[in-house]
């Protein structure tokens, strides 16, 4: 729903809201917030508050630093959450600017419009996307800090006992109800004390700012429970890892165009095309979506995690997986990204390298009818599976060499993305873990 200026200003008065948060986000996906107080709102509606995007990661050098913020009236929601005076907080979500108005090349929201854009002028009207999340809740110690200690030791879709983390849970989906979204399942995943809440598809730029919404709110409520919420992808050697399951379809007037009631699993051929656009960028589309280091080592064999480049309708090994579903719901499920993606820049890279299959109109691999881990070395070989990049450094390689997905981010994004991910590697390198002084320091 886009709200008016009035109907803001109305919710405003009623609900007793005394600061607006407005957000936007870094190139890693980091939210950030200035928080105005209700004086400012005028200046907030007419995209008149600036802020310096010199100290932003991946934004501005200093000598170009002022932003200005465009809010965008759809994403208006009051947080459940007050200020100290029993007052509300008001939050809109923004898109970034120049001070001359045009839109910010560095902003991945804006970055993701226009790839959207793109779809259109291809005569296509939706991207819809489902994000499935997946997050710990770890105890915290009794100084607030985090720990490793899981809040229960169940497992998937256990009917846990009335631990912290099932009453957590519960209170964030209220939460997120609460401002709005509609939550459609909500269980215990396979790792103690790992939870996954996942809420309706929508539209690609909606679900990439729901997901930042998501992720404040989890943190918030657990903290307000004592515990610890981290989207991080492998928290716990040895325990399964998070990811961010991406479930994808592609709507034209209402009708969902990657369903055909013929086809094989029930998909049309510009499902099948963009399948092939998608595997065929699979390890550039990784570094978008595994970005951190600690993301490979949730892609690695025995946790459900993909490892190699395939497909399949039903199995979960592969890269993407055909959900059974018909019609509205019939998509592509790519079982890669994990939950540190920046979700514009993921789905702006998801986007390009699916239309840029519909495009060259080929048709994918064989899909997989039995678990990849379990084929041999000459099988992957024969059927062309390979595998996934094994480390930042690697996915950083294949981004480097992939011109089409770094189109997906543009210019800007695509420098100061390089330039992030290849700092964060040789501070990685350059780090002594527990493990080498565990292994080593004997020798
Ligand atoms: N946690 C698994 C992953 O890393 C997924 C488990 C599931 O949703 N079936 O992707
Ligand atoms: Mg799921
Ligand atoms: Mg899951
Ligand atoms: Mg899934």
């Amino acid at each position: 729903k886009v709200y008016t200026e009035e109907e803001i200003r109305k919710i405003i008065r009623d609900q007793n809201v005394r600061f607006l948060r407005l957000c936007f986000t870094d190139i890693n996906g980091t939210l950030k917030n200035v928080e105005v107080p209700l004086s400012q709102l005028d200046k907030v509606l007419a995209n008149e508050i600036r802020f310096d995007g010199s100290s932003i990661d991946g934004y501005v050098r200093i000598e170009e630093s002022d932003m200005v913020l465009y809010p965008d009236f759809s994403t208006w929601a009051v947080l459940p959450w007050g200020d100290n005076e029993g007052g509300k907080i008001g939050r809109l979500i923004c898109s970034v600017h120049n001070t001359d108005g045009t839109p910010f090349a560095g902003d991945p929201r804006n970055n993701l419009k226009r790839v959207v854009n793109e779809m259109k002028e291809m005569g296509y009207s939706n991207f819809e996307i489902g994000f499935e999340a997946e997050f710990f809740l770890f105890k915290e110690d009794s100084e607030g800090n985090w720990t490793t200690k899981p809040t229960d030791q169940s497992s998937y879709f256990d009917m846990a006992s009335e631990d912290e983390g099932a009453k957590c849970r519960r209170d964030i989906v209220e939460t997120l109800e609460k401002i709005g979204f509609e939550v459609e399942a909500a269980h215990h995943e396979v790792g103690a004390g790992q939870q996954e809440i996942d809420f309706r598809f929508d539209d690609a730029v909606a679900t990439a700012d729901k997901v930042l919404t998501f992720k404040m709110v989890v943190k918030q409520i657990a903290k307000k429970h004592g515990l610890h919420a981290t989207f991080m992808p492998k928290p716990v050697e040895g325990l399964p890892g998070s990811g961010m399951h991406t479930n994808m379809s592609l709507f034209k007037d209402g009708k969902n165009v990657f369903y055909d009631k013929d086809g094989e699993y029930k998909l049309s051929k510009t499902a099948l095309y963009f399948l092939n656009g998608i595997l065929s960028h699979a390890r550039a589309l990784t570094c978008v979506g595994n970005p951190t280091v600690n993301s490979y080592k949730r892609l690695i064999p025995g946790f459900e995690a993909p490892v190699y480049i395939s497909w399949a309708n039903k199995n979960r090994s592969p890269l993407v997986r055909i959900p059974d579903a018909e019609e509205i719901g019939t998509r592509l499920e790519m079982r890669s990204a994990d939950p540190t993606a920046n979700p514009y820049l993921l789905l702006a890279a998801c986007l390009k390298a699916g239309l840029e299959g519909i495009k060259e109109a080929k048709m994918p691999m064989k899909p997989i009818t039995s678990n990849v881990f379990e084929m041999s070395a000459e099988e992957k070989k024969e059927r062309g599976i390979i595998a996934l990049p094994s480390t930042l450094h690697n996915a950083t390689k294949y981004f480097k060499e992939d011109k089409l997905i770094q189109d997906a981010l543009g210019e800007h994004l695509t420098q100061s993305f390089i330039e992030s991910k290849e700092l964060e590697w040789a501070q990685y390198t350059q780090s002594v873990s527990d493990w080498e002084r565990n292994r080593y320091m004997n020798y």
